[in-house]
């Protein structure tokens, strides 16, 4: 099997890598496909550009196995939807079963993604739960649980797609929102140990995410 990552990765940070290390290993993927959208289609515009956003995305996993960044989102441009990168990607890996990773927040959003139905057609869905996070009790995201739901790695393995797992990780409040904001207040200090050495030293040597003149 092979994990798919998607993100705006703006910046990349610990609560990105750390889950989804977690995944890799407890769902024994081969490897993981980490990819940066172009435009994200449900919020602003990222504040770094896609090649600042992809370099540190790459500085971060450069030596960590089976961690592979995939520039497919940011070479199509447009509005990245998902179901265009797993459609590529199944057209790449015929049958090979894929899990697309998500955290909890953006699974329980996932009925309002461009022709989302059809995600479950071309992958698994595997969610990065949060130990007291509330899964929806009705609606469509509700429905999708109760009908793909699994608790078997053994049967996420034997498909291809269209089941939805849930697992446990290590809970680590970071968000790239709150990295940005300690940047613009405390300076690059401010994000030590949040975001990867790697990371931080290229926000410094390239000045991101500062603070703005008005
Ligand atoms: P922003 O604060 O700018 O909205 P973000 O930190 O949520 O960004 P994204 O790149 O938008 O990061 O998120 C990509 C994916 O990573 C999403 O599936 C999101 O749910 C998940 N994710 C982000 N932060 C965490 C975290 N701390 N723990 C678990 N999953 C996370």
């Amino acid at each position: 099997m092979i994990g798919i990552f998607g993100g705006t990765f703006d910046p990349v940070h610990s609560g990105h890598l750390r889950p989804v290390w977690e995944i890799k290993r407890a769902l024994n993927l081969s490897e993981v496909r980490l990819i940066p959208c172009a435009i994200p289609p449900h919020r602003g515009e990222p504040l770094a550009t896609g090649e600042q956003r992809l370099a540190m995305l790459q500085a971060a996993v450069k030596d960590v196995p089976g961690f592979i960044v995939d520039k497919r989102e940011l070479q199509r441009g447009g509005p990245s939807y998902m179901v265009d990168t797993l459609q590529s990607l199944r057209d790449e890996l015929g049958r090979q079963p894929m899990c697309l990773i998500l955290g909890q927040d953006a699974f329980n959003g996932i009925d309002r993604w461009h022709q989302w139905q059809r995600l479950m057609d071309l992958a698994h869905i595997v969610v990065m739960q949060r130990p007291g996070a509330v899964l929806p009790s009705m609606g469509p995201v509700s429905d999708l649980l109760a009908a793909c739901r699994t608790d078997s790695v053994a049967e996420l393995s034997a498909a291809s797609a269209g089941r939805v797992y849930l697992q446990s990780v290590t809970q680590l409040e970071i968000s790239a929102t709150q990295v940005r904001r300690l940047l613009q207040a405390g300076g690059v200090d401010a994000v030590r140990f949040l975001v990867p050495d790697v990371v931080q030293t290229y926000i410094e040597q390239h000045k991101l995410y500062g603070k703005r003149e008005h």
